[in-house]
Order: C-alpha cells, then sequence, then structure tokens
C-alpha cells in the first residue's frame, strides 16, 4: 500500500455534464469533479489520466 502525499490532481481532461449547469466531470472516466475532488485515487481504476499518474499498480 502506497500513501500519496497530500496534493491536488486537478489537471485530468474535463466535461460538462450535459443538462447540468455547473456540473463536470473526468471526460475520461466520467467521474464527478466533486467526487474527485482533487484525489488521484477518486478516479476509476481504469482512468488513463489514474494510469499515468500512478507510477505503480495498486493491488491488494
Ligand atoms: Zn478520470
Amino acid at each position: 500500500m502506497r500513501f500519496y502525499p497530500e496534493m491536488l490532481y486537478i489537471d485530468y481532461p474535463q466535461e460538462k455534464v450535459a443538462g447540468k449547469l455547473y456540473e463536470y466531470r473526468c471526460q475520461l472516466c466520467k467521474r464527478l469533479t466533486t467526487d474527485i475532488n482533487g484525489k488521484i485515487e477518486n478516479h476509476d481504476v481504469s482512468c488513463q489520466y489514474r494510469k499515468q499518474n500512478t507510477y505503480f499498480e495498486i493491488e491488494d
């Protein structure tokens, strides 16, 4: 188990959620930005952005 330093990951590609005025989500894994909350581990495991920012796979 690897612990990430306290930093925000907010430079992922985002897109607007259809029909929602102020909601955005990750363009790659479709998780809401409010759910991701700047944390890399809140992206889907298969998210390309998460993979690019993860140095090795976490398996447990
Ligand atoms: Zn993502």
